[in-house]
């Protein structure tokens, strides 16, 4: 007989964060301008850096833990060199050839500390992830990623690079439940890819009928890495600057952006112009369009497929970055935390039956 869980599960679109009293200047506040003889900088009252030690590569992390999505639109090497100077990392996708990495890194050598390799799971792909790392000696993460983290040749493969890179961090998934974020850990994983559903381009809900709730999701599983002094990274769902506040909210020590770094100048994906207006395509890495691109190579890389979209020409990546950084920084004013690190602890969901005001959606610009 099929068993029911009847323990409610949410989604981003379900809660609020409650505000808090404290004592930190309000949201006006909390930007500090100022010139020096040379440059104009920036300094904000509330931190978003946060470090990181992790359980088996025993190496540290130090940044800003908001990272973009390897997918051949998002976790391009542009994007890294944009998002790098904001301290924002990027997991590149794999399909940049050797010698792409090579010209990268040699280029820009300080945003390698903020980029992941990524990889799948087959036998060239260990291959060329050997190739890259070998040739980019730099590199100190990689990202091990397959639509279903529940298969035990999975579970293998990320034994099989711990042993091979004994110091790499290992980031690895995707799963949704703290017994698998366990046994990834145990398995040698540093950092688990959390999320089966809930991103903008894929269509596994509706193929599959699997999937669970993304803000539920990380609260359980954030509680399971935690325990075991592992770390998780909240995987897709993220619409809106305050759904990755949220994702923090609940746990998080890193959320992963597809769709709300899309269309914009760093982004892969085609320009299209029609009837004078400049779109970018955005698919999922298991969207027919992927599969064409990537002939043969990526056919078992999700196991149900995703979308393409084209989405409005968005401009440079640094303005909705900025806002991003923004929301989060809000966020954390409105319930008293003077760090990102406090953010959680302070964070109280309400259920809500709406969110939004979208009485003038149609008449909204983005910015
Ligand atoms: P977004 O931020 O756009 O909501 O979600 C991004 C995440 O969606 C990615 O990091 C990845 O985990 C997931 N994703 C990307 N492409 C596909 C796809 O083709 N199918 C599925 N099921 N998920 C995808």
């Amino acid at each position: 007989m099929p068993r029911i869980d009847n323990d409610i599960k949410l989604d981003f679109k379900d809660v609020l964060v409650r505000p808090k009293r404290s004592t930190l200047k309000s949201r006006s506040e909390n930007r500090v301008s100022y010139a020096t003889a040379s440059s104009s900088t920036t300094s904000y009252t509330v931190d978003l850096m946060r470090s990181y030690n992790f359980r088996n590569s025993k190496q540290e992390y130090t940044g800003i833990p908001v990272m973009a999505a390897n997918m051949d639109t998002v976790g391009t090497f542009e994007m890294a060199k944009t998002l790098g100077s904001f301290c924002v990392f990027t997991c590149i996708h794999k399909h940049y050839s050797i010698e792409a990495w090579k010209e990268f890194a040699v280029k820009n050598p300080d945003v390698l500390k903020y980029v992941a390799a990524s990889t799948g799971t087959g036998k060239a792909d260990l291959e060329k992830l050997k190739q890259i790392i070998e040739a980019v000696p730099g590199i100190k993460y990689i990202c091990v990623d397959v639509a279903n983290g529940y298969s035990e040749h999975f579970v293998q493969f990320v034994r099989d690079v711990r042993k091979e890179f004994p110091t790499h961090t290992i980031m690895a998934g995707n799963v949704v439940t703290g017994e698998m974020v366990e046994e990834l850990i145990l398995s040698g994983a540093d950092i688990i890819k959390v999320g089966i559903g809930p991103g903008s381009v894929c269509t596994t809900r509706k193929k599959t009928g699997v999937g669970y709730p993304q803000l539920s999701a990380v609260i359980e599983c954030a509680d399971a890495a935690h325990g075991l002094g592992g770390h998780i990274i909240s995987d897709g769902g993220c619409t809106c600057p305050g759904d990755v506040a949220k994702a923090f909210g609940a746990g998080a020590d890193y959320v992963m952006l597809g769709g709300m770094l899309a269309g914009h100048t760093e982004s892969g994906g085609e320009m299209i112009e029609q009837n004078g207006k400049k779109f970018k395509l955005f698919y999922g890495m298991s969207s027919a369009t992927a599969m064409k691109k990537h002939a043969g190579g990526v056919a078992e890389y999700r196991a149900s497929e995703g979308k393409t979209v084209q989405i409005e020409y968005r401009g440079d990546v640094e303005m909705t970055i900025q806002d991003v950084l923004g929301g989060i920084r809000s966020t954390c004013t409105y319930v008293g935390a003077g760090k990102l690190k406090e953010l959680s602890r302070r964070t109280t969901f309400i259920r809500v039956t709406q969110q939004l005001n979208e009485v003038y959606a149609a008449n909204t610009k983005e910015h």
